[in-house]
């Protein structure tokens, strides 16, 4: 439909052209021909001066909404008509209306394909117009040395809003309009369109032009002076960088910055790894696989089996999960980074001043380093609410989870997000009996309804008691028996548990290492700007402590941006891209997305097709025996272009890369439809819900002519 109405509005467009050129009308629009025909004009602007506005109006709009040439001479025209005043009243809106249509004609035409042909080449342009759109085009208004056409066109495919791009073309045009149209008012003296614009006059534009950006930076470098305020920088610096925190995003930078060669210090007051290695990523899926292990085994029967049993004790289980740990640990040791070139104290770091950390070790001894710059990478901590009586019992987290070695019988798991999700499946499956307790309507609420529902019914399938809608009050121990008081619909009820594991998110690490005496933004993480600077430019944020996002990927993707602008500012800097950010929750059925949700669609306002694609008629997950789930696109209506993706079922995480690779690189629904995938795979999902999608939008028209063909055929 949406297709249809385009191609309508391009030939009618392309018929316009066509005429405009076949009858010559351009020869109306020349210097010349205004010149000669200027009395005549004037003549009927003086009989029917309010007809003369109004149809020049609208032969002003059209023009420029239709981007024939003419505008210039027009411009003069109305000088010479109407005068300076009402000249420019009726350039000034009538460009900037025409301006508009075809900023709006090219979007509509032209600015999906482009987004969907050239959205990764376009990410910094989009960024950049995202925030300082207005800028740029009031500067390209103001000085009007690019033809006026094309800046409607190049607009029309960027993301700048529509009302931005009205007001200020109006008001940057207003100089230009006026030197323009007072030229015209001196019609009978001007004798070719290049004299009219004397060098002097367009310096002082190109000055005015320049004017907004210069004093942006100005203002920028100002502000940045501010807060160096009082501190003294060093002349000579020990190091290039130091990184503060040895996890997921502090190795990721210091890696960096060893690898092109920069004198790097690495500190870490623990062991080098941090959260994901210890006591996130890697532990929690270790104890899910030998979850898993046992949730097979009591689906024996399901794969004809006619019976079969696991032994297990609890304590090995948690001894398997330390084992992995150590076997993954060399990665990230000391040795290696070492070896690769990157300086690395052991001991708690403290920033001083905006060049100075202090180090201090384990032995007492301190050590301070001046740097150029400086990483913040010192992760989150779970949050633990201040809940009545959480004090009398020991509260778990996925801190000190780890350590237990003898199962909790009952266990009571606060917070149905994705840690409380994965953690409570695996101890359920591991023998504890979980109970799920959730304070909103349902668990996993960032994902689309459906979603969660579908890991709900498994859940409780597995004997896991998930409650939602429940708010915890206070913990009390009730005769030797711990009891978790939650209040659901006003009324108050009692779980007992012999271990609560609370999972209520996680908070940024801010204190205790100088922020704060610094003056180092924060609120609830690290405040950075798109470069991830903090508001010391050469002070960076990444990973969890500067979020939005807390997973491993994301901190290793923020790192290389803190790494490089650290190093190359303010030579060279890049804007943090976080358009394709993927993530997935390991739970059984496993989650994934990348991109848009429905949920996040509706909230943002982005209009969307939706396709969904169920594994129960795939012939591999049929044969697997894990038919749960679906994989759900959304599109932009009418066009292939995948706005977000998400998967429900067994190896969801590791379907996903496909959907990750074609939105990174801007290939569509057709392009996923056109790749061989082997059969009989869980990744034929994938090409079976773009084959969806394109049975969805087959050109019905076409193929009743095709079918007419077919039947001319048979003869
Ligand atoms: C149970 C669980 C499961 C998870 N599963 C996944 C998953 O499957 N996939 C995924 O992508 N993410 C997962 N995550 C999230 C992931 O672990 C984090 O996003 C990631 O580890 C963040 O890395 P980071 O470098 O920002 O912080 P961290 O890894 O926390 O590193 C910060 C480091 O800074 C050190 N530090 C702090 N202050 C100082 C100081 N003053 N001086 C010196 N050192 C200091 C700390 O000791 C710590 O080692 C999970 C998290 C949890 C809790």
């Amino acid at each position: 439909m949406h297709v249809d109405r385009r191609w309508w509005l391009l030939a009618g467009l392309v018929a316009l052209l066509a005429l405009f050129l076949a009858l010559d009308l351009g020869r109306f629009l020349s210097l010349a021909a205004i010149k000669s025909s200027q009395a005549e004009l004037q003549a009927w602007r003086a009989a029917q001066p309010l007809l003369a506005a109004l149809s020049f109006f609208a032969g002003y709009v059209a023009v420029t909404a239709l981007s024939l040439p003419g505008a210039l001479v027009m411009t003069l025209a109305a000088g010479a008509l109407f005068g300076l005043g009402y000249g420019t009243l009726i350039v000034s809106f009538a460009s900037s209306i025409g301006a508009t249509l075809a900023f709006l004609a090219s979007r509509w035409l032209l600015g999906g394909w482009v987004q969907s042909r050239f959205g990764d080449r376009l990410a910094g342009l989009n960024a950049g117009i995202a925030k300082e759109g207005g800028w740029y085009l009031f500067t390209l208004r103001l000085v009007p040395v690019l033809p006026f056409f094309v800046i409607n066109l190049a607009m029309g495919v960027t993301s700048l809003r529509t009302g931005t791009f009205y007001a200020v073309s109006q008001l940057g045009m207003l100089a230009g309009t006026l030197v323009y149209v007072n030229a015209g008012t001196q019609l009978a003296h001007i004798d070719s369109l290049s004299g009219i614009v004397s060098p002097g006059v367009l310096g002082s534009l190109l000055l005015l032009g320049v004017f907004p950006l210069v004093a942006k930076k100005i203002v920028e470098g100002f502000r940045s002076r501010k807060v160096y305020a009082g501190f003294s920088k060093p002349a000579r610096f020990d190091r290039n960088l130091v990184v503060i925190g040895g996890g997921s995003a502090g190795l990721v930078t210091a890696y960096i910055a060893a690898a092109v060669k920069a004198k790097v210090t690495l500190v870490e007051q623990q062991a080098l790894g941090g959260d994901c290695l210890y006591t996130g990523c890697v532990p929690s899926k270790a104890l899910i696989r030998s979850a898993r292990f046992l949730s097979q085994v009591q689906r024996a029967k399901e794969f004809g089996m006619r019976s079969a049993s696991a032994d297990y004790d609890f304590g090995e289980v948690m001894e398997r999960v330390q084992r992995v740990i150590g076997q993954i640990a060399p990665h990230d040791s000391v040795e290696r980074y070492t070896g690769l070139g990157v300086d690395v104290a052991q001991g708690r770091a403290r920033i001083v001043s905006p060049w100075q950390v202090e180090i201090s070790f384990a032995d007492g001894h301190v050590q301070r380093l001046s740097t150029r710059a400086i990483v913040i990478a010192t992760g989150a901590r779970p949050f633990v609410p201040a809940l009545p009586g959480l004090d009398q019992v020991e509260v778990l987290t996925s801190e000190n989870v780890w350590q237990l070695r003898k199962r909790p019988e009952r266990l009571l798991v606060l917070g149905g997000g994705p840690i409380g999700c994965e953690l409570a499946q695996a101890f359920a499956r591991l023998g504890c009996r979980v109970t799920l307790v959730e304070l909103a309507p349902r668990i996993l609420q960032r994902e689309d309804p459906e979603v969660g529902e579908l890991v709900t019914r498994r859940f409780r399938a597995e004997g896991i008691q998930v409650l939602v809608d429940h708010q915890a009050l206070r913990v009390e121990i009730v005769g030797g028996e711990k009891q978790l008081v939650a209040t659901c619909g006003g009324q108050e009820l009692r779980l007992p548990f012999d271990g609560l594991l609370v999972a209520l998110g996680r908070v940024a690490n801010l204190e205790g290492y100088g922020l704060q005496e610094l003056g180092v933004g924060t609120g609830r993480t690290v405040e950075v700007n798109g470069y991830l600077q903090t508001n010391f430019p050469n002070i960076y944020a990444a990973g969890d402590v500067a979020g939005p996002f807390q997973f491993t990927h994301v901190a290793a993707h923020q790192a290389w941006y803190a790494a490089v602008n650290a190093l190359f500012d303010p030579f060279r800097k890049f804007r943090a891209d976080y358009r394709v950010i993927p993530r997935a929750t390991f739970v059984e059925p496993e989650l994934a997305r990348v991109g848009l949700n429905e949920l996040e669609a509706r909230e943002q306002g982005v209009p969307c097709e939706v396709t969904v694609y169920r594994l129960d008629e795939l012939d591999r997950a049929i044969a697997d025996g894990e038919t749960q789930g679906f994989v759900k696109v959304l599109t932009v209506p009418g066009k292939d272009r995948i706005l977000g993706v998400t998967i429900v079922g067994e190896h969801a995480g590791d379907l996903l890369a496909e959907w990750v690779l074609a939105m990174k690189h801007g290939v569509g629904m057709n392009g996923v439809l056109g790749t061989i995938h082997i059969y009989p795979t869980l990744a034929e999902a994938n090409k079976y819900a773009a084959g969806q999608w394109k049975r969805a939008h087959a050109p019905q028209a076409l193929l009743a002519w095709v079918q007419r063909f077919h039947a001319w055929r048979l003869g």
